[in-house]
């Protein structure tokens, strides 16, 4: 059974002209999978994760998480169905500023009811995975924008979530610090087999996933799998983009 489950889903917006967001879009995501999602501008990839994330409800079709349907429960139940099994992360970041790094990264855990002792276990797991241990009593404007970002990412996954979604993680970090980021990301998605979806647009960070789907005008365009070389799938993401169109491409070749 796949972790994520996307079926016929559309989602049009009403309006004095209804746009069709997206179109009879499938595909599934496997166990321990780390997929890309590409497409030009206003091609429904926001749409698509908001939907995934049971932020936005579908017009039709259906998203099936961990087995589950999330438009079926309750909205108490929707939330929690949330807070279990789905981990964010953003391309700001959204840590608490008012918290140190260790109280954002296990926030997750507070919220849950966890007790002390494996609160402290998985922080220290997790801290050294990424490797912020030295920064647990920093506040979030002490740290750089790469180190924001892996705390963000440990705090997505230190609850151990079916399911972590990222929009453009890599959208507002220099290009050392997306790679550094990239290649964390990369490295819990083997390590600990957590299944991460991610928006975005540059295709040196799409280079890192196993599958990039492409999309198109809210309708499946195609997919691609990496294979054994980072560089070839990058050329290809590139030459798949400008098949693609659209105004959306990060091609600074440079930083594979
Ligand atoms: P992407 O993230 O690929 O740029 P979006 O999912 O943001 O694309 O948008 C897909 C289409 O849906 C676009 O045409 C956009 O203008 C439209 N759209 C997105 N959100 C809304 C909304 N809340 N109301 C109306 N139209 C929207
Ligand atoms: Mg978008």
């Amino acid at each position: 059974m796949p972790i994520l489950d996307v079926h016929n889903l559309s989602k049009i917006y009403e309006g004095k002209v209804s746009i069709h967001a997206l179109n009879h879009i499938r595909f599934a995501v496997e166990k321990g999978e780390f997929v890309g999602i590409m497409g030009p501008s206003g091609s429904g990839k926001t749409t698509l994760l908001n939907v995934i994330a049971t932020i936005d409800e579908p017009t039709s079709g259906e998203v099936m998480i961990n087995g589950r349907d999330p438009k079926s429960l309750g909205r108490k139940d929707k939330a929690l169905f949330r807070r279990k099994e789905l981990g964010f992360v953003f391309q700001h970041f959204n840590l608490l500023d008012t918290l140190t790094v260790e109280e954002n990264v296990v926030l997750p855990l507070t919220l849950a009811g966890f007790s002390v002792k494996e609160m402290e276990a998985r922080l220290v797991n997790v801290a050294e995975r990424l490797g912020i241990s030295a920064l647990m009593h920093k506040r979030t404007y002490e740290i750089s924008g790469g180190q924001m970002q892996r705390v963000a990412i440990a705090r997505a996954m230190i609850h151990r979530p079916a399911l972590i979604l990222a929009d453009e993680p890599t959208g507002s970090l220099d290009s050392k610090s997306s790679g550094e980021v990239m290649e964390m990301l990369a490295e819990v998605n083997k390590a600990e087999g957590a299944t991460v979806l991610m928006v975005t647009h540059d295709a040196v960070a799409a280079s890192f996933c196993h599958r990039v789907i492409f999309i198109k005008d809210g309708r499946f365009f195609s997919e691609m799998y990496r294979g054994s070389s980072r560089g070839t799938f990058f050329q290809g993401i590139i030459d798949m983009l400008s098949l693609l169109g659209g105004a959306s491409h990060d091609v600074s070749a440079n930083r594979i």
